[in-house]
């Protein structure tokens, strides 16, 4: 029996998207061949690749002074990709909004390269908010937040106003909404949520912010090298370039991220109603900054967790365990979480 998945990532893709893949590992295309075995270069590898691009853009509405990469190393990489290429060799600074683990992480990356300026933080209160109402300087390299933070089960609402070229890592919410790329330098995310595989990770990257730190790059990480090489500057990740591409469509059949957003308010409203007129059960987030991707709750009664997940696991629910910074629970219902599982997940929680 198929499970309920609510795993943070990687984590659930369409049904639809996983049954083309699994043909195209056997047979792609009638090619007599399988995906996985042609050469990037080939002429049917570089179809699928544009095509995803091509998605990408039309999906996200992204500008003619973006470009669309799909690289390797997780967003992990891009923490310290994106200050490479952005903060001055001589002097340079960057602000960096601190929301929780990951965007910790990134700031951590940055002080390789400059002097990182914490502009906001979350951490007096273990990130159960966005912080607000903080002031960014102007002479900074770049900011950067993360605009949904998978652990804590935040969300920014409203982006940072700056003119200093604006970093995002979406790697939780990206295609869950539409979002004005335009107002952006860079925006990364590891494809393990909304997008497709591990494996491969999305970068949008406005091309006249490049070029300007006075560093040497190495070539793998300089984004201006991948750009000229449509992230063939060596083998891509093939597979997971794939999946997305087929996911990126099955994004637009469903009629775009207007659409998509609009299920993924009707789900996240569900399990929060839920959480909040339950006595059992309880969230912390602040209401206003509550994430519509990674829902977290606790039990009132925490001796009881145990029991609740054994409960889960009967109903075919899976991965609902909190992250072990936070504890308790947490249902991740990305894009392709059908409302029935939510539902799934609610049922169990009322009975208890
Ligand atoms: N940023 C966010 C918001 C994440 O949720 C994650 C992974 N869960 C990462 C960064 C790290 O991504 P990766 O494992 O692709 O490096």
């Amino acid at each position: 029996m198929k499970k309920h998945n609510f795993s943070a990532g990687p984590s659930i893709l369409p049904q639809e998207v996983f049954e083309k893949a699994s043909q195209a590992i056997l047979d792609f295309d009638n090619t007599g061949l399988s995906l996985i075995e042609i050469s990037h270069r080939s002429k049917e590898f570089v179809a699928v690749y544009n095509k995803a691009v091509a998605l990408v853009k039309e999906i996200l509405e992204v500008p003619s002074t973006h470009e669309v990469l799909f690289l390797q190393g997780g967003a992990s990489t891009q923490f310290l990709m994106s200050a490479i290429n952005l903060i001055k060799n001589d002097g340079g600074k960057a602000a960096y909004i601190n929301t929780g683990s990951w965007s910790t992480k990134a700031a951590k990356e940055a002080k390789n390269f400059g002097e990182v300026i914490e502009v906001a933080s979350s951490a007096d209160t273990n990130h159960n908010y966005i912080p607000k109402g903080y002031e960014i300087p102007t002479d900074v390299d770049l900011v950067h937040f993360t605009s949904n933070n998978t652990i804590f089960g935040t969300q920014f609402q409203a982006y940072p106003e700056t003119e200093a070229p604006l970093v995002a890592d979406m790697s939780s919410d990206i295609f869950s909404k539409p979002v004005d790329v335009s107002k952006f330098g860079i925006i990364y995310a590891g494809a393990q949520k909304n997008l497709g595989p591990a494996g491969a990770t999305l970068v949008i990257v406005k091309k006249d912010i490049l070029g300007n730190t006075g560093r040497a790059i190495p070539s793998m990480l300089d984004y201006q090298v991948q750009i000229k090489g449509e992230s063939m500057f060596n083998t891509p990740p093939v597979f997971a370039i794939y999946v997305s591409m087929l996911n990126l469509e099955y994004m637009k059949a469903q009629g775009g991220l207007k659409v998509i957003a609009k299920a993924n308010e009707e789900k996240a409203a569900m399990l929060y109603q839920e959480i909040d007129n339950n006595p059992s059960f309880v969230n912390h987030v602040a209401k206003e900054d509550r994430s519509l991707m990674n829902v977290v709750f606790l039990l009132n009664d925490t001796s009881r967790d145990a029991e609740f997940l054994d409960a889960c696991t009967a109903a075919g629910i899976s991965n609902v365990k909190g992250h072990r910074s936070v504890g308790g629970f947490r249902a991740s219902i990305y894009n392709a979480m059908p409302k029935e599982s939510v539902q799934a997940l609610i049922n169990i929680m009322k009975k208890f």
